[in-house]
């Protein structure tokens, strides 16, 4: 017992052991509350006598699933953890539905559409039918429905008769017969039909005796049917969240389900955790004004367990260009000045749009800081590894015409557009698959109105003999193994590198190394995935659908590259000395010692779009409580894209001037103690941090360019901070104090 509740203060121990059937454990950020619910699933299993087969944990993100499965690991010991179904919400509704999805009509070799995968398929229903609508507001138009539970059933039955209503129901059928015919379930189809499957038959869940849910905040509708039918069988739900880290209204996230939950289970048992254990006080008070301005919330009172720290930074430059050269230089210097105690990896950029790490990612190229990308475009998605999946995906799920589209003509073989345009109008006709009719038309027996060309016939057949190739080889690749091996098979047959070469004169050698690098995650991934995704356990009275060996291995790497959001990063090593730029929205639940938040601008953020501004300001609460002991947030004075003046976001601009100040922290000897105290870490020797000055010392040359050397307010000055003796400072003393 001790091991999982050492360390934790009295509210979390509570949380942890309660036996109350329904909890809510509901507390601000850095509270421990993704803490408490990983020891309470420790707790479960090792004290209460759950197995784990019969416990299902919903996390954010498939990264946030595998830092819990470690944790656990180390909480719980033995396999305990391994069969546990850990994962979102979305990878859990895929198993149901591999496993059960048949008893509903689900093939069990369904794939997954990406939000790609979905906006392509609108914008070839748009080339048909011309509509007017753009695809993407489309696409998400649909995707809303879907998350209230709107089938198009419903949308059928409920349509209004305005011409617009009308059209809209007409793309919103197609899209959904186009997946039909592609043997595809989008995002929102995990959900929707998981809560079908388990409304019609229950008896699948009947073994699960305990869901936990961390960020309960931002569940949608359908995510909240979910919870109710999971845990039909013994009601037994906990769930951690914080209504002022609500961020996903945008997506259908209905803040109301904390309250409904309580109101659909009258004996909910609720919990507050109240003090903050990851931000230096400085940090949480400005946090804490800021989301106080929305005077409609409940007020509540964050205790602090750290030291005051460093004041926050905002900070002003000319233009955006400044603006990422100064958090370079800002970067640099910390890491110099603090000998050692920030790395790299201690430090984020959170963004409220991903289009703002243009800049920043050439400043970081330029000054040799190498970063890793999370939540903006993905690893998976750059264009030679998306071309390596979407064979690994055709020759998994051929009927997947999306996949198929975007191949068939690339590397060329001489398939043009008219071709594709017939096959497609062929395959729509015959209400068929493109595969189905593409293996017809190489074989002269597909209804075509227009003959093929004889060098669009013989690009087919390689294409077909590709593909049926690799359904072969996954008869006798060894499971664990297949994904790498195909994505091997593919390269060489299509003669990549080639291609690359040919194609990409300038970076192919970057581009061949994403595709080595997806061979090489295609071995770690499988290997993890088929240890930690255990088959669902037999229940009585239901029928199992059994997919085994190199095909389900596939098919599940291939979910789990649809369902991640993140590049994953590359060797441990390697990924030590990288800082992170990720959005706002996927940084949720993270924590950094060192947070940069550029673009602080009216129309960034609260965006020019967003139409809640509530939301907005939690967005950027959500930011900043990511920060541990260091908060800067940036603004250029002129926007370059307008060419206009921008103003100080609303949420900074007025009452909290004093949890600010304008420059970075002189990282003198108390200021680096502080740090590594908030950090719980060891204070540098006075020679690591002299080493760290005369480093900068050499290279100061370079700071002059980019501290800006107009009139506005500069960032300490470098020479002054040199010059000083650290060894004159008395025991205690900041080098401020001593300056005076
Ligand atoms: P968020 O709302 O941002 O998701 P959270 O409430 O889930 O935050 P955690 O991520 O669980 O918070 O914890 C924040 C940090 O505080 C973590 O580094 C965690 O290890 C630490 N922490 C939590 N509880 C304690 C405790 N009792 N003693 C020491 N450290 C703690
Ligand atoms: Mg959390």
């Amino acid at each position: 017992m001790e091991s999982f509740l050492k360390g934790l203060n009295t509210a979390q121990k509570a949380a942890v052991t309660s036996k109350a059937s329904i909890l809510q454990v509901l507390a601000p950020p850095g509270s421990g509350k993704t803490k408490t619910l990983t020891s309470r699933v420790a707790y479960l299993l090792a004290h209460r006598g759950f197995s784990p087969q019969n416990v299902i944990c919903c996390t954010f993100t498939i990264k946030a699933a595998r830092e819990m499965r470690e944790r656990l690991r180390g909480l719980v010991g033995g396999d305990l953890e391994s069969k546990l179904m850990l994962g979102t919400f979305h990878s859990i509704c895929r198993r149901y539905l591999v496993t059960y999805g048949h008893l509903i009509g689900i093939p069990n070799n369904f794939g997954i559409a990406d939000s790609d995968d979905s906006l392509g398929i609108i914008k070839r229903l748009q080339k048909q039918l011309k509509f007017g609508m753009d695809p993407r507001a489309a696409r998400n138009k649909i995707s809303h429905r879907k998350a209230r539970g709107q089938t198009i059933e419903k949308v059928n039955k409920t349509v209004s008769k305005t011409a617009e209503a009308q059209e809209f129901a007409d793309i919103f059928r197609r899209y959904e017969d186009a997946l039909a015919t592609s043997n595809l379930l989008d995002y929102d189809d995990l959900l929707l039909r998981c809560v079908e499957l388990l409304q019609r038959y229950p008896a699948c869940v009947s073994n699960i005796e305990a869901l936990l849910i961390d960020e309960f905040q931002d569940t949608n509708n359908v995510q909240f049917e979910l919870m109710k039918l999971l845990a039909s069988a013994k009601k037994r739900i906990t769930v951690v969240g914080d209504p002022d880290q609500s961020i996903y209204g945008f997506r259908s996230a209905e803040i109301e389900n904390l309250k409904r939950m309580q109101e659909y289970y009258p004996g909910t048992v609720v919990i507050n955790l109240e003090e903050n254990y990851r931000s230096s006080s400085a940090v949480l008070h400005l946090a804490q004004d800021v989301i106080e301005q929305d005077t409609e919330r409940p007020s509540k009172r964050l205790k602090s367990t750290h030291c005051y720290g460093t004041l926050p930074v905002l900070r002003r430059l000319h233009n955006p260009h400044e603006e990422a050269a100064w958090i370079v230089s800002e970067i640099k210097r910390m890491t110099k000045l603090t000998g050692g105690c920030i790395e790299r990896s201690d430090i984020a950029i959170l963004l409220r749009s991903a289009f703002l790490s243009l800049l920043l990612e050439k400043a970081l190229a330029n000054a040799g800081i190498p970063y890793k990308m999370v939540g903006g475009r993905r690893f998976f998605d750059r264009v030679e590894v998306r071309i390596i999946l979407d064979y690994l995906r055709t020759i998994s799920h051929p009927d997947n015409s999306s996949a198929l589209l975007s191949i068939i003509n690339t590397p060329a073989r001489k398939i043009g557009d008219a071709t594709v345009a017939e096959l497609n109008r062929a395959a729509e006709a015959a209400k068929m698959s493109l595969w189905t009719i593409v293996q017809q038309a190489v074989k002269g027996e597909a209804k075509l109105e227009k003959k093929l060309t004889k060098p669009a016939e013989q690009g087919l057949k390689e294409l077909v003999t590709l593909i049926k190739r690799g359904q072969a080889k996954l008869k006798v690749f060894e499971p664990a193994q297949a994904p790498g091996q195909l994505i091997e098979l593919v390269a060489k047959e299509l003669h990549f590198l080639e291609y690359l070469k040919k194609q990409y004169q300038e970076d192919w050698e970057e581009r061949w190394e994403n595709v080595k690098e997806l061979s090489l995650q295609a071995r770690d991934v499988t290997l993890e995935s088929l240890t930690a995704e255990d088959q669902l356990p037999e229940v009585d009275g239901v029928k199992q659908a059994k997919i085994q060996g190199a095909q389900e291995v596939l098919s599940r790497f291939l979910a789990n590259v649809a369902l991640s959001t993140e590049i994953e990063s590359g060797e441990e090593g390697e990924a030590k000395s990288r800082i992170t730029i990720s959005t706002i929205h996927s940084a949720k639940g993270l924590e950094w010692p060192v947070v940069f938040v550029p673009a602080v601008y009216e129309g960034s953020i609260p965006h020019s779009r967003a139409e809640d501004t509530n939301e907005e300001r939690r967005l950027l609460y959500v930011a900043m409580t990511r920060a541990k002991a260091l908060l800067y947030m940036t603004l250029p004075v002129m926007q370059s894209r307008s060419e206009s003046e921008s103003i100080l976001s609303q949420f900074l601009s007025s009452g909290i001037e004093h949890r600010l100040k304008d420059a970075g922290p002189i990282f003198d000897d108390k200021v680096v103690q502080d740090i590594a105290t908030i950090l719980g870490r060891l204070a540098p020797s006075q020679e690591s941090l002299a080493k760290g000055v005369t480093m900068l010392e050499e290279n100061e040359s370079q700071y002059d360019d980019i501290w800006p050397l107009d009139g506005s307010p500069r960032a300490p000055s470098l020479t002054t901070v040199m010059e000083f003796p650290f060894s004159m400072l008395q025991q205690g003393q900041s080098l401020n104090d001593a300056m005076k």
